[in-house]
């Protein structure tokens, strides 16, 4: 995945926009040599062949230097020189993609104006093997434009300026479509005068003759570029997006990762609440349990009622007579039936050891010693264990407390009746 993060990709993207717009200035032009080539043939041409008076020589057939005497006759002034390309090596010279023929020519003698032009093969008219048939493209340059002997230069036409002669379009009837200028099957190049012609000697020189291009013209570079960024940045916003999915994706599992975890923390946490108020053995309260429930009571408003201790009588000897496990079970027993037999507000916890609590709300005293009797003469009848015939009974004192009094002093008092009760004999209730 690194390997092709987004910011690697716009650092290669940058590095070959530049390398691209470099390359194009830096490039030299694209370019196919028509003159001087291997193969290509010459001839030099005049009116004398058709009874005319103008002559034409070579001067230095080497160096494409001749020597045009233009001579006034009946016959039409006509003196040049064509260049064409032997079948060998190039059947035609194809100028797709070139904007330019560069052209060095030498120049002297009376005449304005010089005529360059090409000959295309277009398929349709005149003769594949008569180039004198195939389109004629001229255009006229000034002489100008070309240098002397003394300072010859090189000058640049574009393909555009030249144009089909009506001469040619004449003569095999070509319609609009086909008479436009066309570069991509040339078969020769060639130098002569145009009309007017001036009378006289002129002496040309045809150094060099070459198509100019560029390998790639600027608008298709830019429109290059500018795809290219298109789909470096459609590429990078798409990788984005999927990043993005995948980490939203694993944000939404983490975050639901950590609500069950925290259900099952506060599930946990109910759970060890509920167990830290319930005495493991007898499943009644414990005294935190009592004191935690008796605060929320008491934040209801006003409390009044009376508060019970309960006390199993020689329970050691239970213990020692009969074990601890039967200990155990006696104590379960004792808190079940409590537990079973006190109101849904009552508040019935284990104390400690043998100790148990009972807070019965909105009771007076006497309800309270009553069924504080109830209670002493169930676990009296009640049988515990009939195998080891234990007799079980619990001494119980009580008290009553009004929103008033302390919960404490209520204790103490509560205490006492049970200490009553004990010296008394057991087995019996005794309220403050
Ligand atoms: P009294 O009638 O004066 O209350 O005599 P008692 O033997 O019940 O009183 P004492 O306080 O001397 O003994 C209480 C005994 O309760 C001592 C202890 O072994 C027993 N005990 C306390 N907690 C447990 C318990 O969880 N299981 C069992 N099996 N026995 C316990
Ligand atoms: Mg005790
Ligand atoms: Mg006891």
């Amino acid at each position: 995945m690194a390997l092709v993060s987004p910011s690697r990709i716009r650092t290669a993207a940058i590095v070959l926009t530049v390398a691209a717009m470099a390359l194009h200035y830096v490039l030299p032009p694209k370019h196919i040599v028509i003159h001087p080539a291997n193969d290509n043939a010459m001839t030099i041409y005049s009116d004398a062949q058709w009874g005319g008076e103008s002559s034409v020589e070579w001067l230095d057939e080497e160096r494409t230097r001749w020597l045009c005497s233009l001579k006034r006759s009946p016959a039409h002034p006509v003196c040049g020189l064509s260049v064409h390309w032997n079948d060998t090596q190039r059947k035609f010279i194809n100028a797709y993609g070139f904007s330019n023929v560069k052209v060095k020519l030498r120049y002297k003698g009376p005449g304005n104006t010089l005529r360059l032009y090409m000959r295309n093969f277009d398929g349709q008219h005149g003769l594949k093997e008569d180039r004198d048939t195939h389109k004629f493209m001229y255009v006229n340059i000034p002489t100008n434009d070309f240098g002397d002997f003394s300072a010859p230069y090189t000058t640049e036409v574009a393909l555009s300026e030249f144009q089909v002669a009506d001469w040619w379009r004449d003569e095999y009837k070509v319609d609009r479509n086909n008479a436009k200028p066309q570069f991509d099957h040339i078969t020769s190049f060639g130098v002569d005068f145009p009309f007017p012609q001036v009378m006289g000697e002129h002496t040309l020189e045809l150094e060099r003759v070459e198509l100019i291009g560029v390998w790639i013209k600027a608008e298709a570079l830019y429109l290059g570029i500018i795809l290219a960024w298109l789909s470096v940045l459609f590429t990078e916003t798409t990788w984005r997006m999927y990043r993005w999915r995948k980490v939203a994706k694993e944000n939404l599992r983490q975050v639901k990762d950590l609500t069950n975890y925290a259900q099952q923390l506060q599930e946990k946490s109910e759970k060890y609440r509920e167990l830290s108020h319930i005495d493991s053995l007898t499943e009644v309260y414990n005294r935190y349990g009592f004191m935690q429930t008796l605060k929320s009571l008491f934040g209801k408003g006003a409390l009044n009622g009376c508060l019970l201790i309960i006390d199993i009588d020689h329970f050691k000897r239970v213990n020692d007579e009969f074990g601890h496990v039967t200990g155990d079970k006696v104590l379960r027993e004792v808190a079940s039936l409590f537990a079973k037999n006190i109101r849904k507000g009552d508040i019935f916890a284990r104390w400690g050891g043998e100790e148990f609590v009972l807070l019965v709300t909105s009771y007076n005293l006497e309800q309270a010693k009553s069924l504080a009797q109830k209670l002493r003469l169930l676990v009296q009848n009640h049988d515990f264990n009939s195998d080891a015939a234990v007799a079980i009974t619990v001494s119980i004192g009580l008290t009553s407390f009004s929103k008033i009094d302390s919960l404490n002093s209520a204790f103490i008092r509560a205490d006492e009746a049970l200490y009553s009760a004990k010296t008394q004999g057991r087995n019996q209730v005794v309220a403050y």
